[in-house]
């Protein structure tokens, strides 16, 4: 009995070896079951850091309690009518929007100069704003369009900080709408890029955009504001265009853009600031015959105009459709005040470009100064690029 005892005792402490070790197998296949689980489980964490790693060239990645970016709406290039969206996802999978650099390319080499060989002048207004060219050069792009030249407006910022009451992805959408109204108002095209409205910087990757820009518009003219002004995204479009005036034609810079031939003449839009230098008429252009076709434009810019851009407020924003309507009147009126008073500031050079008798009559003005960077215009040029001055 004892050895038999014994020899249980042996039986039942290989069984409790062999279950245990079989447990013990099992709680190993579990462990590492458990442990290729935490692989499986860190690996995805790997994506997703490799994700949110990407985060910042990958807008629609943002988490969706974020209010969303513009660049998740805005295409880039388009002709005025079509909203840019419609554009851009056509060309991109519905979960994928392009990243800015390759929006950038995208408008470049988007076959922007494909009436270059029509004889046409061809134009290009840098203004920082969703309004900035509208307001400076609105008159001057409805005379070179109504010729047959073709003229686009940039808007360098997207102007999603640019109201009171509404800011980000939806009010880029709305501004960019808005010029687009007003584009088709003036006959020319337009195009805003997709950068945050007071956040424009003098890089080198934009001063490439801009190249990149005004070579693939093939730009006879360029157009943009001085660098001395009160908001930082004027005065950098206007430090951009200077850095783009000599690059424009310069081969080996942004090799994929064509450089071009001739440097075009590079203008000023007029502003009022005095320091260190303030801006000199070198054209000036009677406006007359399109400033109904301007102020139209332009009140199509309700954000801004109607509504008090971003320092209006809901005390002074209109309430009703009559107090809308009232508020568009008064912001004719302000428009076509401020476009007589350049007329008047202007006069004499005015008489000297069309002559005594057409020059005191003319009524509404925009002035241009000339950039002393770009190609330097002779008498006889400047009536070439400006067709509607007077031989
Ligand atoms: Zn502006």
């Amino acid at each position: 009995m004892q050895s038999r005892r014994g020899f249980s005792w042996v039986v039942l402490a290989s069984v409790a070896v062999l279950v245990g070790t079989g447990v013990l197998v099992v709680a190993e296949d579990l462990g590492t079951i458990g442990e290729n689980r935490s692989s499986a489980d860190k690996s995805v964490g790997v994506c997703d850091r490799t994700l949110s790693g990407a985060e910042p060239s990958f807008p629609t990645f943002r988490s969706a309690s974020r209010p969303a970016e513009a660049s998740e709406f805005l295409g880039t290039s388009s002709l005025a009518g079509p909203t840019p969206t419609a554009e851009a996802s056509s060309q991109q999978p519905p979960d994928r929007q392009p990243l800015a650099q390759e929006k950038e390319l995208v408008s470049a080499s988007a076959g922007e100069a494909d009436t270059a060989a029509d004889g046409k002048l061809r134009i290009i207004c840098f203004g920082a704003h969703p309004d900035d060219a509208e307001i400076r050069c609105g008159g001057v792009a409805a005379l070179w369009a109504a010729e047959g030249h073709h003229v686009k407006f940039v808007s360098v910022t997207n102007g999603d900080i640019g109201h009171w009451a509404m800011a980000g992805g939806p009010l880029a959408q709305r501004r960019t709408a808005e010029v687009h109204q007003a584009a088709k108002i003036l006959g020319i095209r337009t195009e805003v890029l997709d950068i945050h409205d007071g956040e424009l910087e003098p890089t080198l990757q934009n001063r490439k955009l801009i190249t990149r820009l005004i070579r693939d518009w093939q730009a006879d003219i360029v157009i943009g504001h001085r660098p001395y002004d009160y908001h930082p995204d004027h005065r950098y479009v206007g430090v951009l265009i200077q850095d783009s005036a000599f690059m424009v034609t310069v081969p080996f810079i942004c090799p994929d853009s064509p450089p071009l031939k001739r440097n075009p003449v590079f203008l000023y839009s007029y502003d009022g600031f005095q320091r260190p230098v303030p801006f000199r008429a070198d054209v000036v252009v009677a406006i007359d015959s399109v400033i109904d076709k301007k102020i139209d434009a332009l009140a199509a810019i309700e954000s801004q105009f109607i509504e008090g851009g971003a320092l209006g407020s809901a005390e002074t924003a209109p309430k009703t459709p009559e107090q809308r309507e009232a508020k568009r009147q008064q912001v004719r009126e302000s428009f076509r005040r401020r476009f007589t008073d350049l007329a008047n500031r202007y006069r004499d050079k005015l008489i000297e470009l069309y002559g005594e008798e057409v020059g005191k009559k003319v009524q509404y003005a925009e002035a241009f100064e000339i950039c002393e960077y770009g190609r330097q215009p002779n008498r006889e040029e400047l009536r070439r690029l400006f067709p509607f001055l007077p031989k």
